[in-house]
């Protein structure tokens, strides 16, 4: 089983981005990286070729002593994107479990930005002006060949499911992990996985057997896919031969 599946190419990307404000400063998230180190530690067992792409968390480097298992560290959403995407065009699965900050500072300022020149104004308040940072995993849908497999993770309060649906078909994915936000740091989620085929899987329990069961719902798609595409190939015309060494 684990060797039949190390040519198979899984990236994860993990943990919150941090946009920075400037030098010492950055708007950042809650995303403790759980859940897509758990990911990348159960595409590890089952013998997968696994880059886990990673912003800033405190955990450790899941240890699973293989030998095709790369980590990216990167920071900001925009570092993030310049190294998944890329990393997807060569990849099988794509799982993307970052919580990949929507905004960063329209500008970062060299330096520590000083107390006086933010409240120049006089009002005691600071204005920050934002822009929308690329959608990594939309960006990915754009590019995705056919026999690929795309996983999203949404944190949805109200309206989940509708909004997780909705997310699913417009960033072409194949599955979408729907989340409520008590997973937020913790061990433990409650998790709805819903498929472009319609599948609807409530799973409650801890981030590792979660992971597990995502793992290998990607890996059981990813295989028939490959398979629908043999009869394609074996339907090729092969090139006839010339009349004159017949
Ligand atoms: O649209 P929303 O942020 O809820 O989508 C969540 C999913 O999209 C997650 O899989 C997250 O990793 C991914 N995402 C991304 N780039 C963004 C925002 C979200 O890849 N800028």
């Amino acid at each position: 089983m684990q060797r039949k599946n190390s040519k198979i190419r899984i990236v994860i990307t993990a943990g919150p981005t941090r946009e920075a404000i400037d030098d010492v400063r950055y708007i950042s998230n809650r995303s403790s990286g759980k859940m897509g180190y758990a990911v990348a530690a159960e595409a590890c067992e089952a013998g997968c070729d696994v880059t886990l792409i990673t912003g800033p968390v405190s955990l450790p480097i899941p240890n699973t002593g293989r030998a095709r298992f790369r980590v990216i560290s990167v920071e900001s959403a925009c570092d993030m994107a310049d190294a998944a995407i890329p990393a997807f065009r060569n990849a099988d699965i794509a799982f993307h479990v970052a919580a990949v900050a929507d905004f960063r500072p329209a500008k970062r300022v060299r330096g520590k930005l000083k107390k006086k020149q933010a409240l120049k104004d006089g009002n005691n308040r600071v204005t920050l002006e934002l822009i929308a940072n690329p959608d990594i995993l939309w960006s990915c849908g754009q590019i995705k060949r056919e026999g690929q497999i795309l996983v999203g993770f949404a944190l949805e309060a109200s309206n989940g499911e509708r909004n997780a649906r909705e997310k699913l078909r417009q960033k072409n994915l194949d599955f979408i992990v729907w989340n409520d936000p008590s997973a937020l740091n913790n061990d433990r989620a409650n998790v709805t996985v819903l498929g472009r085929e319609g599948e609807r899987i409530p799973i409650r329990d801890t981030k590792s057997r979660i992971a597990k069961r995502i793992v290998s719902l990607a890996l059981e798609r990813w295989r028939h896919l490959q398979q629908q595409q043999i009869p394609k190939q074996l339907q090729t015309p092969r090139p006839r031969r010339s009349r004159s060494k017949r």
